[in-house]
């Protein structure tokens, strides 16, 4: 294969400029982002990215959350090259074709119980959306007393993704409050936020006591509930909140008491990063509806899914005139493109048995943070199989946090960028969430260059 060439310190100043001048950035405040020139890259392998001069970095964070097997992993590639001979987008409204229908064979055989029907969309928040209007549309199609169940749960500090129905079960403020003129109502409960528990309470002793809100909710007002939204075993964008174990569980046993929906989004969670191809494994639950993306690929397409359950899916059947059509679907819904690669992702799993490689590197990891749960500033390690959150504190003892305004969470990836690690904060706790297959030393190497940027900015 032909080697890519460096371009030229000319070439990298002109897309700068032209970057500067067009592009709007996402979540990004723009008044500052542009008074130094962005950081472009240019091609990636393995665990690494390369910058347009041809700075080595490691992908600390998987490319937001997405990359599985590493960058150009050979199986995937050739998968894309080989769809992309035959074609590269046919819809599926009205055709279909076989990426399509294999992978959702695929998934379902390795999907939790009961989940047997596939829907696809293309980011993780379509994927929420869908399966919030299933729900909704579900309990419509039930008769007139399922019609009053028109309600969502979701958790405090929840994140779902930036469309607005995703942003109505979402909690985070910061993100999701300017928007609330336009959002449908939702009731919110707790968060299992164990480091700062909203009850003051302390695990193992509370008993989880934080779900009791759901309970009362559930039983008071079963009658007007659709579903129920949970991030399973760790809230991502909240900060790598992990839940203690048997939350998730107790959260399906009260749905399931209540008949109300439990839609589990697994869209950070899928795909090995806990440690099992999905989060809900680890409780055993099943869930009414499960939302799937990012890693979904591979880290390689845009795809997503909603998998949801045979009772689901009946009562949206019936003559075309009762209108029971869930009336939904993008341009690019099931791409072949990304289908396949979807495809080429769950081979890769089989083969290279990536879910037996995962449990050694999350104890690798697991050993390697603990150089730098000691330090100072670090308050709390949240460790959910290859997703890690390191909370830093102004004081360990009364785990007062910094003022927003010190940014310590973006200095600290400033410096580790500045030492060829990649890495992207929620607010002050710094997120490592590397590919699944990263060795030992890299992963050593990962936590070591974390702990001196957390120094060299926390003193
Ligand atoms: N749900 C969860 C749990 C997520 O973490 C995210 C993205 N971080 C989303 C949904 C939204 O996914 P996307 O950015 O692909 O729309």
């Amino acid at each position: 294969m032909a080697r890519l060439r460096t371009p030229s310190r000319r070439a990298s100043n002109r897309l700068a400029a032209k970057s500067r001048h067009h592009l709007w950035y996402p979540f990004t405040q723009m008044a500052g982002w542009n008074r130094e020139p962005p950081l472009i890259i240019r091609r990636g392998r393995g665990p690494y990215l390369w910058d347009q001069e041809g700075r080595r970095y490691l992908d600390g964070t998987s490319s937001l959350w997405v990359n599985l097997h590493g960058h150009r992993h050979p199986i995937l590639d050739r998968a894309v090259e080989a769809q992309l001979r035959r074609i590269a987008h046919s819809t599926l409204l009205g055709l279909s074709h076989a990426p399509a229908i294999e992978l959702a064979d695929a998934l379902v055989r390795r999907a939790p119980r009961g989940l047997n029907r596939v829907f696809y969309s293309d980011n993780g928040s379509t994927a929420v959306e869908v399966a919030l209007k299933m729900a909704f549309q579900y309990w419509q199609l039930t008769g007139k007393a399922g019609r009053r169940k028109r309600l969502f749960i979701s958790f405090a500090n929840a994140y779902h993704g930036d469309t607005l129905g995703a942003v109505s079960v979402g909690g985070i403020d910061l993100f999701h409050q300017r928007f609330a003129p336009l959002l449908f109502p939702t009731l919110k409960v707790h968060a299992p936020y164990c480091y700062r528990c909203p009850l003051g309470l302390r695990y193992p002793e509370c008993g989880i006591a934080c779900l009791d809100q759901l309970e009362r909710t559930l039983a008071h007002r079963k009658d007007e509930i659709a579903g129920v939204v949970v991030e399973p075993l760790i809230q991502a964008a909240a900060g790598m909140v992990t839940a203690p174990h048997g939350h998730l569980r107790r959260v399906r046993e009260l749905t399931r008491r209540h008949d109300v929906l439990l839609i589990a989004d697994e869209v950070a969670t899928g795909f090995g990063r806990t440690g099992r191809l999905f989060a809900c494994e680890h409780e055993a639950v099943s869930p009414d509806f499960m939302a799937v993306a990012k890693g979904m690929t591979g880290g390689y397409l845009p795809l997503a899914a909603t998998l949801t359950t045979e009772r689901i899916y009946r009562a949206f059947l019936g003559p075309y005139t009762a209108f029971k059509t869930f009336f939904h679907g993008h341009s690019y819904t099931g791409n072949p493109l990304g289908c396949a690669a979807a495809l080429a992702n769950l081979k890769i799993f089989d083969t290279e048995h990536t879910l037996a490689a995962v449990q050694s590197s999350i104890g690798e990891l697991t050993q390697a943070l603990e150089s730098i749960a000691t330090l100072k500033h670090v308050g709390q390690i949240r460790q959910c199989g290859l997703m890690v959150g390191i909370e830093l504190v102004r004081n360990r003892r009364d785990r007062a946090p910094y003022v927003p305004s010190k940014r310590i969470g973006f200095q600290v990836c400033r410096e580790a960028r500045r030492r060829r690690l990649l890495l992207r904060p929620l607010a002050d706790v710094i997120v490592l969430m590397p590919p699944l297959t990263m060795t030992r030393s890299v992963i050593r190497r990962m936590v070591e260059i974390v702990g001196r940027s957390i120094q060299a900015v926390t003193g």
